[in-house]
């Protein structure tokens, strides 16, 4: 147990709406591939073959687009909540979490047992397919279930429109009642959570500004330093999983203290 981690804790117990803001480090430590490194997707396809507009306006934009998404699916898929995710489920249950807003489309918050209106995907989700003209939801695993048995690009059972991974893709702009509701959430956090992100991939990278500016605490807890490490009151280079349970058994045998 580290200073640092000692300090976490303590700010969590002494604040009543913590904000977690969750990006694709913490993926990786699930074994997603992050897929914007060297030997990710990105260098087997041209990213800009899977610019929304070219989905919307052609048959083989849209075949190489599901080609590609169901590649990267298949990790996604397998993954499992690791130690970060978990900590932050039992954030919830202790009734210390706010929301956690995330970059990730892997749903792993979700499998990890925090509850649906706590999540709030700027990126959208890859657990779930939508239909672009009338906006009916399916299943992705349905979905990928078709493929696997024949290999064409999936239209809607009711309306024939085309369906999509509930991603959101270049161009495409960003879900706007999860947006508004993440920068909300921040601006009346007093406790901003970073937990594996490198806060490069705007705008979601501003919600920590946006939080400290208003007054709240700012934590970062990334492999790597981040363009806020400086405004930061703790910064803490490391690996979310290990670090993040040894703050909520911090924090739960302070709780029984108290108790
Ligand atoms: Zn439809």
């Amino acid at each position: 147990m580290t200073e640092h981690t000692q300090e976490v804790a303590q700010l969590i117990l002494s604040s009543k709406r913590v904000v977690v803001f969750s990006g694709a480090g913490l993926s990786t430590e699930s074994g997603i591939p992050d897929f914007r490194s060297p030997g990710g997707v990105w260098d087997r396809y041209n990213p800009e073959d899977f610019y929304f507009q070219n989905f919307v306006a052609s048959e083989a934009s849209r075949e190489k687009y599901w080609k590609m998404a169901t590649e990267m699916y298949e990790p996604m898929k397998k993954a499992q909540p690791n130690l970060a995710h978990l900590a932050i489920a039992v954030l919830e249950k202790l009734g210390k979490l706010d929301c956690v807003i995330t970059q990730n489309i892997d749903g792993l918050h979700a499998k990890a047992g925090n509850s649906e209106e706590k999540i709030l995907e700027l990126h959208g989700t890859a657990m779930h397919v939508t239909c672009l003209d009338c906006g009916k939801r399916y299943d992705r695993d349905e979905i990928q279930e078709r493929l696997s048995r024949e290999f064409k690009v999936p239209y809607c059972d009711d309306c024939k429109g085309p369906l999509k991974p509930a991603t959101i893709s270049f161009g495409q702009s960003m879900p706007e009642r999860e947006t508004q509701e993440a920068y909300h959430r921040s601006s009346i956090s007093d406790l901003f959570i970073v937990i594996g992100s490198s806060l490069v991939v705007q705008p979601a990278a501003s919600m920590p500004l946006v939080a400290k500016r208003n007054g709240a605490k700012l934590v970062i807890i990334n492999r790597d330093p981040t363009p806020y490490d400086d405004m930061a009151d703790i910064v803490i280079h490391t690996q979310a999983g290990p670090t993040m349970t040894n703050i909520i058994e911090e924090v739960k045998k302070e709780l029984k203290k108290i108790d």
